[in-house]
């Protein structure tokens, strides 16, 4: 706690927020929090905009939410006009991690505090704070509920009834997303023994995570590569019988890919696919038998953290942080608030989504 307590001081001293509170009653913007997003061509970001635009005005911000489209320039500029429109805060989820410390350094002069969202900003000791998920862990969930696919294991994580080997190929996230390590560390500290014994054997032999790791988390991509994997590995009858994808949409042109091939027809099932984020199309995707788990990360918990820490940071108080060790940016340990997730699939998916109220009914049908 002594650490945390002394990693907290200094970084608010290094943003220099200590000394400030925000006038409410100023006009021009005096109490705008500038939001910026790394995509609208997955749900999940879409839910997150929204839900941090909307706990930050009920704490009376006003907000000015972008998204950037994947796009590394478009989110530099974004950022940049949130700060010439006298933005106090800024929450940033970066497209890529390390492409921002000129603007981070242009924020830090104007002693604008920045917490870092979902994914860390790298390379910069202008980041004060950092609020996201367990990613170390959801590669552990994604990798344990392969095994438990395979039945491996049992979901009470014994033994499972399957002995192996089984084939199984391994997909990464974004090179330039810091969270793509913690997922694929995470995952392969699960798969590792399994590997090693000959469980599990990668037949492509691609397991290194620049080979396997997908820029920017394109589904076309991951599409093709699967693609290209079934038509040099998978000839004369061998089949893929799992799959680790580390996030919904790569899971949806997997599947895709799959499907091309004859896999869930004619009796010729699909491999135990994985996901991350519990996109609709995904649980849908996992009701009909094709993709078999997803990683639920409740974000509108992460959008409530991420204002309350705005408030705290702008009320010249402690923001709440529950981790000091875990998220070092290359330059400095950036206090987190660090938020659990867990495992959904067709048996569990009604209580985790529906029963919890994070999807209606219908939004599955
Ligand atoms: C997020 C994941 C998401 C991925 C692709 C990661 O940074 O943590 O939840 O699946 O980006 O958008």
């Amino acid at each position: 706690a002594g650490v945390l307590a002394a990693t907290l001081l200094l970084s608010v001293a290094a943003c220099g927020s200590s000394e400030k509170t925000v006038d409410q009653n100023q006009p021009d913007g005096g109490n705008l929090i500038g939001v910026t997003m790394p995509t609208r061509s997955s749900q999940r970001w879409i839910g997150d905009g929204d839900n941090v635009k909307k706990a930050l005005e009920a704490l009376g911000y006003q907000v000015d939410l972008q998204y950037a489209e994947d796009d590394i320039p478009t989110q530099v500029n974004q950022v940049e006009s949130q700060i010439t429109k006298g933005a106090k805060l800024l929450i940033i989820a970066p497209v890529d991690g390390t492409s921002m410390t000129t603007q981070l350094q242009a924020a830090a002069d104007k002693k604008i505090p920045v917490i870092a969202y979902d994914r860390l900003l790298r390379n910069s000791p202008n980041v004060g704070w950092y609020a996201t998920f367990d990613n170390y862990k959801v590669g552990v969930q994604q990798a344990t509920s392969l095994l438990i696919g395979l039945e491996l294991l049992k979901e009470d994580g014994s033994p499972g009834t399957a002995k192996g080997p089984f084939n199984v190929e391994l997909f990464a996230g974004s090179p330039d997303d810091n969270n793509a390590t913690f997922f694929y560390e995470g995952a392969m500290s699960v798969l590792k023994p399994y590997l090693d014994n000959g469980t599990l054997v990668v037949p492509s032999k691609q397991t290194d995570f620049k080979t396997i790791a997908i820029l920017r988390w394109q589904a076309e991509v991951a599409q093709k590569r699967m693609e290209n994997l079934l038509t040099s590995t998978y000839q004369s009858g061998r089949k893929v019988q799992g799959v680790l994808s580390p996030y919904d949409g790569l899971s949806i042109g997997i599947v895709s890919a799959l499907r091309s091939d004859g896999y869930g027809l004619n009796g010729q099932p699909y491999p135990v696919i994985t996901g991350q984020d519990a996109e609709t199309t995904s649980v849908k995707s996992i009701v009909l038998g094709e993709q078999y788990s997803t990683i639920f990360k409740d974000f509108r918990d992460l959008a409530k953290s991420s204002a309350e820490m705005a408030d705290a940071i702008l009320k010249g108080k402690q923001p709440p942080v529950n981790n000091d060790k875990d998220y070092d940016n290359g330059v400095k340990v950036v206090p987190t608030m660090m938020l659990k997730t867990s495992i959904v699939n067709k048996a569990n998916y009604k209580e985790a989504l529906i029963t919890s109220g994070f999807y209606r009914e219908d939004q599955i049908k």
